[in-house]
């Protein structure tokens, strides 16, 4: 059995204080998500695990005195529309930390942008941090991996401009997951019986990383040492916030600077696609 418990103790405020830099605000978003995989551990032997969350009322606006609550989040988040990737339970924050921004495959439109050079321009001051957070098993992705794998499917989408403009967006991810699959397996990778799983797991890694790259060059003009650009994505069966390493998840959340070139981002490409844990899904039936 678990206790999971909100506690509101006025004489414990200093936890709730917001981080200084980009690299305390990235490390309070890792030791979140250790908080977060820890949350949902079910004791072995029956036993019973209480958790408890600290939250500030003041930040709900329930203790003000007939005012509103300012806004001030100390990191933005463009994360999937996936009902299996809340936000702030992965990050374990509460109200008023995170600015959050979710669409389907995390694909950057301009509504999504728009809404995040709002929170740059507009809220600055505890700002730190800008994450985009992609997840694994990604419905989004898979719908472009299979119009890739099979055009013919393209017309299930096509109908639709919405539809069609999420799937769009994700093709370079997914092209460039076939390229670097091909680059490290060889030319008959595509008739490996867990193909097609295995782009799905690139093609979200490389989708997070790429537009993790666009949003810094999008906001080059920041300085990198107010407002910094990372990028991770969310395992669903470990609840873990990484990237696939050689070690495959390692229960060791972290966040990554995107790549900062073409050839960076073709390498990160290639250091997925050599991972045992992509071997392994090529072999699966
Ligand atoms: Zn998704």
């Amino acid at each position: 059995m678990i206790d999971i418990i909100y506690r509101y103790d006025p004489t414990t405020q200093p936890a709730l204080i917001p981080p200084a830099t980009p690299d305390e605000a990235r490390v309070r978003l890792c030791e979140g998500n250790r908080e977060f995989m820890r949350l949902v551990d079910l004791p072995t032997g029956g036993e019973r695990s209480t958790h408890i969350i600290p939250i500030d009322l003041a930040e709900l606006g329930v203790a003000e005195q007939g005012g509103i609550p300012r806004q001030q989040p100390f990191a933005i988040v463009l994360g999937c529309s996936d009902a299996r990737a809340p936000i702030e339970w992965i990050f374990n924050q509460g109200c008023n930390s995170l600015f959050v921004v979710r669409v389907a495959g995390n694909v950057l439109g301009n509504e999504c942008l728009g809404s995040i050079e709002y929170a740059v321009q507009h809220l600055g001051g505890n700002l730190k941090l800008l994450v985009v957070l992609g997840h694994s098993g990604c419905g989004a992705v898979t719908a472009a991996v299979d119009t890739y794998l099979k055009p013919a499917r393209y017309l299930a989408v096509a109908n639709s401009q919405a539809l069609r403009s999420i799937v769009d967006g994700l093709m370079l991810a997914v092209r460039a997951a076939a390229a670097a699959l091909e680059h490290v397996h060889g030319p008959s990778v595509a008739q490996a019986p867990g193909y097609r799983d295995a782009m799905i797991e690139m093609a979200v890694a490389l989708n997070t990383a790429m537009t993790a790259k666009t949003l810094k060059y999008e906001f080059r003009d920041v300085d990198p040492d107010e407002l910094r650009v990372v990028f991770g994505v969310y395992h669903l069966v470990s609840r873990e916030v990484d990237l696939l390493s050689a070690q495959g998840y390692d229960g060791n959340p972290n966040l990554y600077e995107p790549p900062a070139h073409e050839a960076a981002f073709r390498e990160l490409g290639v250091r997925i696609a050599s991972c045992p844990v992509i071997a392994a899904m090529l072999r699966a039936k």
